[in-house]
């Protein structure tokens, strides 16, 4: 396999992009080399500017949930094209997407769309200021929630991988208010609040998926929403990557749990800029222009990303592909678990429905700490085989691999075969 052509524009792009990149987990600096550059995807495919096709476990990071370019999503942004691209008013399709967002989401009365989930979540924490009154949010070590100021502490991939901290340019008084607690740990998340009586909310990806895939333990979600309510606070939940992926009615509806601000983002835009909270009424009535808590937005509602939404939503909820997930999902992971075993590796596997990954481990990963006993040498020797196999990747151990629907069996056989050789070149 050669990356010629890749290695070519890396070399052109660093001079007038960041690293060539305009998002640093698409840069490959934990598994060494540098990035690919993509031509063009289709279906359960994806095809890089050398002409190599690879089945794509990346799916654009979560949202391309139906596979690339499928044919209803793009009939329905080429026809919202023609009607123009922008508008700056109100479009009769927000409001589709709105009942189908709300709909599925039984917590959620009202939504207001924005233009990525980092936007869903700073507006989701304001609202929790705003409805309680309060300032300090609790955040877990390694779920990230976008890239704003205040939860940019002990945030997963991008960060772990790059092993920083946090990130510089954020200013004290920034993350003044934001307490960090440990991932299935409730007794964490009591310790603040016996400690702090102005705590107006718990942010949580219900599932994990930016430290690995981490799963929620027995009732931990549950026993977080009474424990935030008994003390005044709001339970918000982050399915950026889990809404409409996990189930229609996201994560939410798999665990049983009816968060009280939800921010959404991926796959409801299904490939287009699209980001969303929402709430019950007596929550949203705090937003402009109902209430006093400002957030706007140029192209927020964008009529292209609303026809995309819309059409992707439609058509997901009519494949229903979520027992295929499941089984698509049990088999691959068998597949890493037995190949590992057949070389002598220690490998720990985590999924949730059609989001998986391994862990170079023999820990059964529960949290962040946990995560991060996997040897990320050994993931990128494996990264690199699998790529060289024909199997898309994200370049990092902490990163989420995601299913869709246009998934074949000759892509999970080709799963299978790449498997067993980048296992064999781990163990080497
Ligand atoms: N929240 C979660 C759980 C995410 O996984 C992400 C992105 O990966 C975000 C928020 C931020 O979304 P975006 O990258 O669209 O700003």
């Amino acid at each position: 396999m050669k990356f010629k052509k890749s290695q070519k524009l890396y070399n052109k792009g660093l001079v007038n992009l960041v690293g060539a990149v305009n998002s640093p987990v698409r840069a490959f600096s934990s598994v060494g080399g540098n990035p690919l550059f993509i031509k063009k995807a289709k279906g359960s495919t994806i095809t890089d500017v050398d002409g190599n096709e690879y089945v794509d476990l990346v799916l654009s990071y979560g949202p391309m949930i139906l596979g690339h370019r499928h044919k209803k999503v793009e009939k329905a942004a080429k026809k919202a094209l023609k009607n123009g691209y922008s508008f700056g008013a109100s479009t009769e399709n927000e409001i589709k997407l709105a009942k189908i967002v709300c709909d599925a989401f039984p917590g959620m009365d009202k939504v207001r769309f924005v233009n990525s989930g980092t936007e869903a979540v700073l507006s989701g924490i304001r609202l929790a200021r705003a409805f309680t009154g309060k300032d300090k949010i609790i955040k877990f070590s390694g779920c990230y929630h976008g890239h704003q100021d205040a939860l940019l502490v002990a945030a997963g991939s991008g960060l772990a991988t790059l092993s920083l901290p946090g990130s510089k340019g954020v200013p004290e008084g920034a993350v003044k208010n934001t307490l960090i607690a440990e991932y299935n740990n409730l007794e964490s998340v009591k310790a603040h609040f016996e400690k702090f009586d102005d705590i107006a909310g718990v942010i949580i990806e219900p599932v994990g998926g930016n430290m690995g895939v981490v799963i929620p333990q027995n009732d931990f979600l549950k026993d977080l929403k009474e424990l935030a309510h008994k003390n005044g606070a709001v339970l918000i939940a982050d399915e950026v990557m889990t809404g409409f992926r996990s189930k229609f009615g996201g994560a939410q509806e798999v665990l049983g749990v009816e968060a009280d601000i939800t921010c959404l983002g991926k796959v409801i835009g299904g490939g287009f800029p699209v980001g969303a909270y929402g709430a019950r009424n007596e929550i949203m009535e705090n937003v402009a222009p109902l209430g006093g808590m400002y957030q706007a937005g140029t192209l927020s509602g964008n009529p292209i990303a609303m026809a995309g939404g819309i059409s992707t939503l439609t058509e997901l909820k009519k494949q229903n592909p979520y027992d295929k997930f499941e089984e698509i999902g049990s088999i691959i992971e068998v597949i890493l678990l037995e190949t590992a075993k057949k070389y002598n590796i220690d490998l720990s596997v985590n999924r949730f429905g059609s989001m998986l990954n391994p862990f170079f481990t023999k820990t059964k990963v529960t949290n962040f700490e946990e995560a991060q006993t996997s040897d990320t040498e050994k993931f990128a020797v494996f990264f690199w085989e699998m790529i060289k196999n024909g199997v898309f990747l994200p370049p990092s151990q902490f990163e989420a691999w995601f299913l869709s629907s246009a998934l074949k069996d000759k892509d999970i056989k080709k799963i299978a075969d790449a498997t067993d050789k980048a296992m064999q070149k781990v163990a080497d």
